[in-house]
C-alpha cells in the first residue's frame, strides 16, 4: 500500500521554495491579486481516505475546470445530441483561439476549449429554469457542500475584459449554433468560470468521475458510458494546447484552470488536485504539472 500522504509531502517539500513558478494570470484583473508562492495538494481516494498539504484549504477561481462540470449537466440533459453542435477533437491552440471556429462553420473542436464551453453553457441557459442558482445547486450537490459559491468580484472582472468570450459567442451565434441571447449565456459562463473552490471541494466534485458516475454521496449521475467520454475529452482536451504534453508527463485525465488549479484522475482509483497559481507560457500551473509529474512517477499510478 502506497502512503500517499508521504509521497505529496515529498513532492510540497521539493516545490514549495522554487523560484521558477511561473506567472499568474492578470488578464482577467480580479485574478492578478493573487499570491505566487501559494501551493495545496489534495487527494481523494475512492476509498473515502484522503490526504493533503499545503494550501489545500483555500479557496481559489476554478476557472476553466468548470468547463467539466458544465459539460456533466449539460450532457445528462441532452445525451449525445450534444456532438452535433461541439466537437471532440483536441484543437491545438489556446483555449480562446477563434480562427478553427470561423473555418469550421462555428462547431467547436471541443467543449473544453472557450467557444465549446459557450455552446455548453447555451445548453444549460436553455435546460435550467435559472440558470446560475441551478448550477451553482448541482455543483454543490455532486460536491456535498452548500457552502460553495460563485466569487462575484471575478465574474464582475471578466465580464469588463472578456472581449474574446464576446467575440467567440457572436460568432457562434452568427453560425446559429447558440440559441439564448449572447449577454444571458455569457453573464452564465462568466459566474461558471467564477465559482470558488479549495482544492478538497475540487476533489469532491470530481470525485464522480473517478467513482463511476456516483457521486460523494453515492447518487448515480452518469453512467459509464458518459463517464468514460467525460475522462477521455478531459484527456485529449483537457490542458489547451498542452494536452499531449500533460499526457505524456503525468499521464491522467484532467483539466485545468488559469486560477492555476489542475484537477487529474485515476478512474476507480483517486481523484488529486494541485493549486499553485503562477501558470507557464500555455497557462497550466507550472509546479502543479511539475507535481504531478512527480506523483505519477513516484507511484506508478496513471492510466498507462
Ligand atoms: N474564464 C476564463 C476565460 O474564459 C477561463 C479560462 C481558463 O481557465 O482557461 O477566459
Amino acid at each position: 500500500m502506497i502512503d500517499f500522504q508521504n509521497v505529496i509531502e515529498e513532492i510540497h517539500n521539493d516545490l514549495k521554495l522554487t523560484t521558477q513558478r511561473g506567472v499568474v494570470a492578470s488578464y482577467i484583473p480580479e485574478l492578478a491579486k493573487q499570491r505566487n508562492t501559494s501551493f495545496g495538494i489534495y487527494l481523494k481516494h475512492v476509498s473515502g481516505d484522503n490526504c493533503h498539504v499545503g494550501d489545500w484549504d483555500k479557496p481559489f477561481s476554478i476557472q476553466s475546470i468548470s468547463k467539466v462540470l458544465a459539460l456533466s449537466k449539460a450532457i445528462a440533459f441532452e445525451g449525445n445530441n450534444i456532438w452535433k453542435r461541439v466537437d471532440v477533437e483536441p484543437s491545438g491552440n489556446p483555449f480562446n483561439h477563434l480562427s478553427l471556429l470561423e473555418l469550421e462553420n462555428g462547431i467547436p473542436r471541443n467543449p473544453l476549449i472557450n467557444a465549446g464551453a459557450i455552446v455548453v453553457a447555451d445548453i444549460l441557459v436553455t435546460h435550467l429554469k435559472n440558470p446560475k442558482e441551478d448550477f451553482l445547486h448541482y455543483v454543490r450537490g455532486i460536491s456535498g457542500d452548500q457552502t460553495i459559491d460563485y466569487n462575484l468580484d471575478v465574474a464582475t472582472s471578466e465580464q469588463r475584459t472578456g472581449f474574446k468570450n464576446y467575440a467567440a459567442a457572436n460568432l457562434l451565434k452568427s453560425f446559429n449554433n447558440l440559441n439564448n441571447d449572447v449577454d444571458v449565456v455569457l453573464d452564465f459562463y462568466f459566474h461558471q468560470c467564477a465559482l470558488e473552490m479549495n482544492c478538497e471541494q475540487l476533489a469532491n466534485a470530481f470525485y464522480l468521475f473517478s467513482n463511476r458516475g456516483k457521486c460523494v454521496n453515492n447518487i448515480q449521475h452518469l453512467t459509464l458510458s458518459q463517464i468514460k467520454r467525460i475522462n477521455a475529452i478531459m484527456l485529449t482536451c483537457g490542458f489547451y494546447d498542452e494536452a499531449g504534453e500533460f499526457a505524456f508527463e503525468v499521464g491522467l485525465p484532467g483539466k485545468s484552470g488559469v486560477g492555476g488549479g489542475i484537477v487529474a484522475l485515476l478512474p476507480n482509483n483517486f481523484v488529486i488536485v494541485t493549486w499553485a497559481p503562477g501558470l507557464n507560457a500555455k497557462g497550466n500551473s507550472l509546479i502543479g504539472m511539475q507535481a504531478l509529474e512527480q506523483f505519477t512517477t513516484k507511484t506508478n499510478r496513471s492510466i498507462f
